[in-house]
C-alpha cells in the first residue's frame, strides 16, 4: 500500500504509530484488517450509544436510502425529519418545541449562540456578553473555540477567538463561587446566555458537578433573563443515566444542543431544541428577523432516518434498565481504585467512571497520555485518556467481564506513572 495521505485530527504524525485500519465494527468491539478485536470503551469519540451498527439503525439507513438521497432543506422538508423532530420534542424536557438541525455538536452551538443572539436583538434589547464556564469544550470551530477553555489547543487562534465571561467550576465546596460569580456578571444584563455542559465537563478532563448547582444557574438565569444554554452533545442520549442531563436538575434549558449520540453514532447529525419564545423572536413579517443559518447537509435525509429508528429503540427496549446495570457496575468496579494510591479523584456519572492518575506532570500534553494509549490499544482495548485522566465510557452493550477486563488494565497501567510494581 501506498503511504496515507490521510491527516488525522488531534493526531501529532510526528510522534504517533500509524493508526490501525478497521475493516469492520460490531457491538462493543471496532476490528482491525488484521483481525484484532479492540473494545470500544470510549464509544468512538462518546458517539456510540447502543453498540456498533445496531441493527435496527442499519435497517432504518437501508430503508431510507431506497427512496432519498440529501435534500434541499430551505424550502422542502421530508418526513424523517418531521417525524424525528417531533420524536425529539416529545423525549426532551417541556417547553423545548422547535427543532432546529445541522451536522455536527459543534454546528449545534454555533446554531445557539446564534439563537441567543437573535433573541435579544429582535426582541429590542440587545445583548452579546456570553458566560462560560471554566474547562468547558463546546466544539473546535471558532465560536465554539470562543466559548471553551483557553489552552494548548486553540493558542494559535487566540487572535481570532472572541471575549466570553469565565465562572468557575464548582469544584466540592466551593459551589458559592461559581453561582456569585455568576449572578454578579448576569446583574448587569449584558448577557445574553451562559452555556454550559450539563453534569460532566467532557473533554475538560470528565470533570464532574452535581444537579442543584445546574437548578441555581437556571435560577440565576431566569431572574436576570439570561438565556441557558445546555450543551447536551456529550452528556445526550443516555450517558450520565437519564435521557438528557438537565432531567436530574429539573432544568429546562432555553436551548439544548444534542448531536454525537443522536443517531446512535451511525451518522452524522444534529439538532439545537429552542423554546416558543426564542422562535416567536425570529418569528416576524420582517424578513430581515430570519434566522440564518444552514449547513448544506442540513436535516439529511438518511441520518434523521437512523436518529428516528435510535428514538425507536429507546422506546422499545429496555434502554433504561441498561443504562441502570451499567451505571451500577461502573461505580461498582471503579471503586477499586478510590483507595489505590496511584489514582485520585475517582467519580461516575452514570454510565461514564473516570479516574486521575496520579503523575508529576498532569494536564493534556502529560507525557503519560501516549504511553497509556499505547499501552491499551496493545491489549486490545480502545482508550483515549485525556492526559492523565482515564476514563470510561462504553457504549451500553458493554458486559460486565469486559469491563472486568479494562479494569484490571487499568490497574496495571498504574504501572506506567513510574511508581508502580
Ligand atoms: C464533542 C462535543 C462538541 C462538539 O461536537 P462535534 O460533533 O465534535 O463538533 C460540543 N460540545 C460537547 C460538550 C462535546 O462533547
Amino acid at each position: 500500500m501506498n503511504r496515507s495521505t490521510v491527516w488525522h485530527p488531534f493526531t501529532q504524525h510526528a510522534t504517533e504509530p500509524a493508526p490501525p485500519t478497521i475493516v469492520r465494527t460490531e457491538g462493543a468491539y471496532v476490528e482491525t484488517r488484521d483481525g484484532k478485536r479492540i473494545l470500544d470503551a470510549i464509544s468512538s469519540w462518546w458517539v456510540v450509544t447502543h453498540g456498533h451498527r445496531h441493527p435496527k439503525i442499519i435497517e432504518a439507513i437501508r430503508n431510507a436510502t431506497e427512496t432519498l438521497d440529501q435534500v434541499i432543506f430551505a424550502g422542502l422538508s421530508h418526513e424523517p425529519a418531521e417525524q424525528l423532530a417531533s420524536a425529539l420534542v416529545d423525549m426532551a424536557l417541556p417547553g423545548l418545541d422547535w427543532v432546529f438541525y445541522s451536522d455536527s455538536g459543534s454546528t449545534s452551538v454555533e446554531v445557539a449562540l446564534k439563537m441567543a443572539l437573535g433573541f435579544h436583538r429582535n426582541n429590542g434589547a440587545p445583548r452579546s456578553r456570553i458566560v462560560v464556564m471554566e474547562h468547558s469544550y463546546h466544539g473546535d470551530t471558532i465560536g465554539t473555540m470562543s466559548v471553551g477553555a483557553r489552552g494548548v489547543f486553540n493558542a494559535a487562534y487566540e487572535p481570532l477567538l472572541f471575549e466570553v465571561d469565565t465562572i468557575p467550576f464548582p469544584a466540592s465546596g466551593w459551589e458559592q463561587k461559581t453561582l456569585d460569580a455568576f449572578e454578579r456578571l448576569a446583574r448587569d444584563r449584558q448577557v445574553a446566555a451562559l452555556i454550559v455542559e450539563p453534569l460532566v465537563l467532557g473533554a475538560g478532563g470528565m470533570l464532574m458537578y452535581p444537579a442543584w448547582i445546574l437548578a441555581e444557574l437556571k435560577r440565576i438565569a431566569e431572574r436576570t433573563e439570561t438565556l441557558f444554554i445546555a450543551d447536551e452533545v456529550m452528556t445526550g442520549w443516555g450517558r450520565t443515566g437519564t435521557i438528557f442531563a438537565c432531567e436530574q436538575a429539573a432544568v429546562a434549558p432555553d436551548i439544548l444542543c444534542t448531536s454525537k449520540g443522536l443517531t446512535g453514532g451511525s451518522l452524522p447529525l444534529a439538532a439545537t431544541l429552542a423554546t416558543e419564545a426564542i422562535f416567536r423572536a425570529h418569528y416576524s413579517s420582517d424578513r430581515a428577523r430570519t434566522f440564518f443559518h444552514s449547513s448544506s447537509y442540513t436535516a439529511n435525509p438518511i441520518a434523521c432516518a437512523a436518529a428516528r429508528a435510535n428514538v425507536g429503540i429507546w422506546n422499545d427496549e429496555p434502554v433504561v434498565e441498561r443504562i441502570a446495570a451499567l451505571s451500577r457496575m461502573q461505580a461498582e468496579k471503579v471503586a477499586r481504585f478510590s483507595r489505590d494510591p496511584h489514582f485520585e479523584n475517582v467519580r461516575t456519572s452514570g454510565t461514564i467512571a473516570a479516574l486521575d492518575l496520579r503523575v508529576g506532570n498532569a494536564g493534556y500534553l502529560a507525557e503519560v497520555g501516549p504511553k497509556l494509549r499505547a499501552f491499551f490499544l496493545e491489549r486490545g482495548l480502545l482508550v483515549r485518556p485525556l492526559g492523565n485522566v482515564i476514563y470510561v465510557l462504553p457504549p451500553y452493550c458493554v458486559t460486565s467481564d469486559e469491563l472486568d477486563r479494562l479494569y484490571d488494565a487499568i490497574d496495571e497501567a498504574a504501572g506506567l506513572a513510574g511508581n508502580k510494581r
